[in-house]
């Protein structure tokens, strides 16, 4: 379980999240949305480790990894991410940059294949990024952030760069793997179709805070106040 507890930070004098709670169980998607600049991706970041707290605290499975005065380091948490800009390691073939975290036995060349495998990308195995398609790196992106087996898995608009057809493909792989994961996942999206397909529940953030947390239909049903709704208007 991710335990979210009223975190802050601010950048000089600029609150960007004004005391934030989240939980989300494992195996459980969670949505963030809310306009640009109200604070999702500094929210997750913290939860990630590379960035600091200015008060709260976040646990993971019972265990506390960040409050102001105590960081967990990012390569020590259980949290996998995938990000927008994904990231992958240049100079390590698809094969290198999944496996990178795991301990270099038999076992995890297995698993490695057969994550490749999973996502039809076994024949890519022995190519460097920059020899993939797009899509192709987002999917070697996400089965990286899956192999270490993370409790938390962090998707911060991670299909954006996708034209239409591909990002419909990969919502729905993502859905698989993220299902059998079994991981506590929140993602950060602004393509209303991807939260509704996506999410077990939907946080709207709004200047720094949560607005209003719920299942999509106790939003959509009983919307809180009109910034809620109107959000929610845009999902259909
Ligand atoms: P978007 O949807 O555009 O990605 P967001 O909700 O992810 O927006 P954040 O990136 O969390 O927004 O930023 C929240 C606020 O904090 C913004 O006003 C942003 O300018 C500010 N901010 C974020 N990171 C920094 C930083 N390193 N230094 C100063 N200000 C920052
Ligand atoms: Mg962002």
């Amino acid at each position: 379980m991710l335990e979210v507890i009223d975190v802050a930070r601010r950048f000089s004098v600029t609150p960007a999240v004004r005391g934030v709670s989240l939980t989300v169980w494992p195996g459980e998607v969670t949505c963030l949305l809310g306009p640009s600049g109200c604070g999702k991706s500094t929210t997750l970041r913290m939860i990630a480790g590379i960035e600091h707290l200015d008060s709260g605290e976040i646990r993971v499975a019972g265990q506390r990894v960040a409050d102001p005065r105590h960081e967990v380091p990012p390569e020590r948490r259980p949290v996998g991410m995938v990000f927008q800009d994904l990231a992958l390691f240049p100079h390590m073939t698809v094969a290198e940059n999944v496996g990178f975290g795991l301990p270099r036995t038999r076992g995890s060349a297995e698993q490695v294949a057969h994550l490749l495998g999973r996502v039809g990308l076994l024949h890519h195995a022995d190519r460097y990024p920059h020899q993939l398609s797009g899509g192709e790196q987002q999917r070697v992106a996400l089965i990286r952030a899956l192999a270490t087996r993370p409790r938390v898995m962090l998707l911060d608009e991670p299909f954006s760069s996708l034209d239409q057809r591909l990002r419909v493909e990969m919502r729905e792989l993502a859905a698989d793997l993220l299902r059998e994961a079994g991981a506590a996942v929140v993602l950060v999206t602004h393509d209303p179709d991807e939260a509704m397909m996506m999410a077990d529940r939907v946080a709207i953030m709004w200047e720094g805070r949560i607005r209003q947390e719920g299942t999509p239909l106790e939003l959509y049903r009983q919307p809180r106040d009109l910034t809620v709704a109107g959000f929610l208007s845009e999902l259909n």
